[in-house]
């Protein structure tokens, strides 16, 4: 197989083969930007040597090849004595996976080249400079050799020359420290540091394969839910300087800005640097508006390949460059990552400019990012005392203790508190800290800093660069400048990761304003916006909405109880109830009523227990039929297994025995206990329960059917609209459903005769068991229509109980890759989506255009959302609270 490609020869759609790093700088390449010449190892050589543990004889070979074509455009060789090629070689996955795998510089020196390298460029500091970079990144990426061991010797190196600073070093200090480096490599490692260039190449090529494998790339991935199967590409790439003085440096920048979406490009640039000091935020940093004074030629064209880029893309991209003595080099671009809040400003903006519809606006947004712009954020009345304003590096409001290290924010975290992770500056180390965090705070480091980027990415609230904080990870305290007193791991802390502000003590957080938008409507967010950040927010988030709303053909319902609940629903978008549990109806006070009803042993009684329940189940109904006025509701009939109306058998058991011993049994008590005992299920889930329950217990159907009619007639009679829809949970045959619709009938039928009205509610019935589904043309005859309550159907195809397992095996299952995810959470699509899919057809071969709905948490899920869509699903059925996210997210599937 063909496992190099050169720059030249990929492009931007072959991610899966070259990487997302690789296949850019294709893309670039062949959009005749400046990129550096090189080439690209594929993803298919990475997966072949983590299968076998050797590199493919094949790879050394094509290696060989682009690796001479390089030299011979650029007429230098790799590492040759005289005017040496250096290349890098830097890892890249499909995903983007920051700071996660290691990218080695400066390839090809050894003692010779650099003297070579010292000729050329005529400046030897640069040259030796670039040689111990080499080694202690080679040694600590390729050889996993303690960083320590480097960043020691040089410490030392400084001290003992009395400068502050890396570059003050000179020439003979960076000679001595080569040699004091190559002795650590020797003493870690074992070996020599390799002075064949082309050895130093493949060892790098081999540790970016082996890099995959690390726990923190396992961390990260599972996270970000990225398959362990993809393997990363290689990517070879001349190197290019920013260190070779004050006319090179080396920055990051967007085309837009990542964290509020303003429009207007932004960048970080370091003069006299390389690679990774940006990133790192070893030194703080210039922005672009410096950049253009310092060197306007090369900001020039860097601001012209910005535009170029945006055009290309259609979206923001950011770009990771260096200028090397005036002239510009692009070392990286990608579509950019950014906030909840930039993803739909940028979305918008793009409509405006005519770069993108609003069609593919809405493919740019997510259900998820919807989410995050629901929660709230700080509020900005009140006392409130400001330690310091840095950088606002990824937003929301985050409170709790501060915490120093990865130990302390795990276990502080898993113990309930909340925390934040306080560093001097991140690296990719901290993920699992800044995963256990509530938000991350760091002293040094700009938006583009490992703390920002890779906080953003996560959601996570973040303000970076505060420097006026001196943190002392070892003592476990923050100095801050100009106070008096020393904070530790009892003080609380707030960060503001929209504005920057860092704050000491707990701070009273503020309703989101794009809530306030969901429950009050455009005008009053508005009013109520404070800055026009919010405002052009909250104006995106409108626009897109209301886009949604026009191109989607799922309907979107709520799973709501009580009147409170489906007024939330209602103000959030929702267009009916899907699922109304009548369960609460019989709990709480009332199950002591419940329970006379089973103990009954006779009409008489029987007919006194329900006579009981009655009105109180219609007032019910009528209360929700005002709210739900106009509008569907589909009420579920009762579900629960007996015993959640019951004693605890254990608890009813002891008691009894004790009052018997003590001579003072009530024998209300001794007959409550042979019911109890009667009815104890070793599995309930799967025992009496749902039309089973129904169709057992006498009277239950026509008390539920009754007290919907009855209501209805009272809101009739009101003048009001009511449209129950009345649902027969849990059936398995088609004789369930019959039997329990004929007794629905019946009771319409009576209470319609009695009132004068037509009370021929829709009565259908759920699909939730694989039989239900696999029957379902047949169970259709019955039904007017069906409602999927996907969480019991997973239970039941899978055949596991998801309060047995979500804290059993379900963890492990996804670390072995068996569940993507859980399959509460996303449908299963092969298992439990099949089942639907053939409910769904089923249903429609017997009635054509058969209302098809889904209740359950799927309803509200994203990725389970587009499903539904596909499988020609009529509405889906969520929480109140997930209804704009299930707007957005059907809008999503009908583009
Ligand atoms: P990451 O995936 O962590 O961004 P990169 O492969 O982009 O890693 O490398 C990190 C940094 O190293 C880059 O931002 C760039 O500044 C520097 N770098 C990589 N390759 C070269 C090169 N050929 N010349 C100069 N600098 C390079
Ligand atoms: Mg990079
Ligand atoms: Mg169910």
């Amino acid at each position: 197989p063909k496992y190099v490609y050169r720059f030249s020869e990929g492009d931007k759609d072959q991610k899966d083969l070259l990487g997302g790093k690789g296949a850019n700088l294709a893309e670039m390449t062949r959009l005749g930007l400046p990129v550096p010449p090189g080439f690209t190892i594929t993803t298919d050589a990475c997966r072949a040597y983590l299968a076998d543990g050797a590199v493919p004889d094949e790879l050394a070979v094509q290696v060989t090849t682009a690796l001479r074509e390089v030299e011979e455009e650029l007429g230098r060789e790799l590492g040759a004595p005289e005017d040496p090629l250096l290349v890098s070689v830097r890892s890249g996955a499909k995903f983007s996976m920051p700071g996660m795998m290691e990218t080695v510089l400066n390839i090809g020196l050894n003692d010779s080249s650099v003297e070579g390298l010292a000729e050329v460029s005529g400046d030897a500091r640069f040259a030796w400079d670039s040689y111990r970079r080499l080694i202690q990144m080679f040694g600590k990426t390729v050889l996993d050799i303690d960083g320590g061991h480097f960043s020691g010797a040089l410490d030392a190196k400084k001290a003992s020359r009395g400068v502050a600073l890396d570059y003050e070093l000179d020439v003979d200090a960076l000679t001595e420290l080569v040699e004091e480096y190559k002795a650590i490599v020797r003493e870690q490692a074992g070996i020599d540091f390799p002075q064949d260039p082309r050895g130093q190449l493949d060892m790098a090529t081999e540790a970016v394969f082996r890099s995959w494998n690390t726990e923190r790339a396992h961390i990260y991935r599972r996270r970000e839910k990225i398959p362990h199967d993809l393997g990363t590409a290689v990517n070879v790439c001349t190197m290019v300087f920013g260190n070779m003085g004050q006319t090179s440096g080396t920055g990051v920048c967007f085309t837009r800005d990542p964290s509020t979406g303003r429009s207007g490009v932004y960048g970080d640039y370091l003069v006299n640097a390389q690679g990774e000091d940006v990133v790192a935020g070893i030194r703080n940093t210039l922005s672009l508006a410096d950049l253009e004074s310092l060197d306007p030629e090369s900001y020039k064209d860097l601001r012209a390949a910005m535009r170029k880029l945006e055009t290309h893309y259609r979206d923001l991209c950011d770009i990771e460059f260096t200028i090397e003595r005036g002239k510009l080099w692009l070392l990286q671009t990608r579509v950019g990552k950014r906030t909840a809040a930039a993803a739909f400003r940028v979305a918008t903006q793009l409509v405006d400019e005519r770069l993108i519809t609003t069609d593919e606006a809405l493919t740019r947004v997510t259900g998820d990012q919807l989410t995050q712009l629901m929660f709230p954020q700080f509020s900005t009345t009140g006392e409130r005392d400001l330690l310091t304003k840095a950088m606002p590096a990824s937003p929301g409001a985050a409170v709790g203790f501060i915490a120093f290290d990865n130990a302390e924010a795990i276990a502080r975290a898993e113990a309930g508190e909340s925390v934040i992770l306080v560093r001097r500056e991140t690296n990719p180390d901290d993920l699992p800290g800044m995963v256990a965090a509530s938000g991350v705070l760091t002293a040094r480091g700009g938006k583009t800093s490992h703390a920002a980027v890779v906080a953003r990415g996560m959601g996570k609230t973040c303000v970076c660069g505060a420097e006026a904080l001196e943190v002392d990870a070892a003592a476990k305290t923050v100095r801050v400048a100009g106070r008096d007193e020393l904070l530790t791991s009892e003080d609380i802390i707030a960060i503001d990761g929209t504005t920057g502000e860092v704050f000491l003590g707990s701070v009273e957080v503020a309703d989101s304003p794009v809530m306030t938008y969901l429950r009050r409507g455009l005008e009053t967010a508005l009013d109520s916006a404070g800055d026009i950040d919010n405002r052009e927010l909250i104006t995106s988030v409108d626009r897109l909405m209301r886009h949604a709303d026009k191109v989607r053909r799922l309907a979107v319902r709520a799973n709501a109880d009580t009147p409170d609940d489906a007024r939330h629903a209602i103000h959030r978008g929702a267009e009916g109830v899907g699922l109304c549990r009548t369960e609460h109806m019989f709990l709480g006070e009332r199950k002591k009523f419940v329970q006379n009803l089973i103990l009954a042993s006779t009409d008489a009684e029987r007919e006194a227990a329900l006579a009981v329940l009655l009105p109180l189940q219609k007032d019910d109904f009528a209360q929700m039929m005002t709210t739900m006025n106009g509008k569907p509701m589909t009420v579920r009939l009762i579900d629960p297994p007996l015993h959640e109306f019951l004693p605890d058998l254990t608890e009813l058991s002891v008691k009894v025995a004790v009052d018997r011993e003590k001579g003072v049994l009530d024998p209300a008590d001794e007959s409550l206990l042979a019911v109890v005992r009667k009815s104890h299920e070793a599995n309930p889930m799967l025992g009496l329960r749902g039309a089973r329950l129904l169709l057992t217990m006498p009277g239950l159907i026509e008390l539920q059917v009754r007290a919907i009619a009855e209501a209805a007639v009272e809101r009739l009679r009101a003048g009001g609209d009511p449209r129950p829809e009345i649902m027969i949970p849990l059936i398995g045959s088609i004789r369930e459903l019959q039997i329990a619709r004929e007794r629905a009938e019946a009771v319409l039928a009576e209470v319609g005769a009695e009132s004068g009205y037509d009370l021929s509610f829709p009565i259908g019935c759920m699909i939730e068991l694989p039989r239900a589904a696999v029957t379902s043309s047949h169970v259709a005859e019955e039904a007017d229509f069906f409602s999927f309550g996907t969480n019991d159907l997973t239970q039941t195809t899978w055949g596991f109980s998801r309060d047995d397992v979500e804290t059993s095996f379900v963890g492990h299952y996804i670390d072995e890759a068996i569940f993507g995810t859980s399959p509460f959470e996303s449908i299963d699509v092969d298992g439990v989506g099949a089942m639907v899919r053939l409910g769904v057809e089923g249903g429609r071969s017997t009635k054509p255009g058969m209302k098809m709905g889904v209740c359950g948490e799927h309803g509200g899920d994203p990725d389970s959302i587009a499903f539904f869509h596909s499988v020609g699903i009529d509405y889906v059925s969520c929480s109140p609270f997930r209804v704009p996210v299930a707007r957005l997210e059907a809008g999503r599937a009908a583009v």
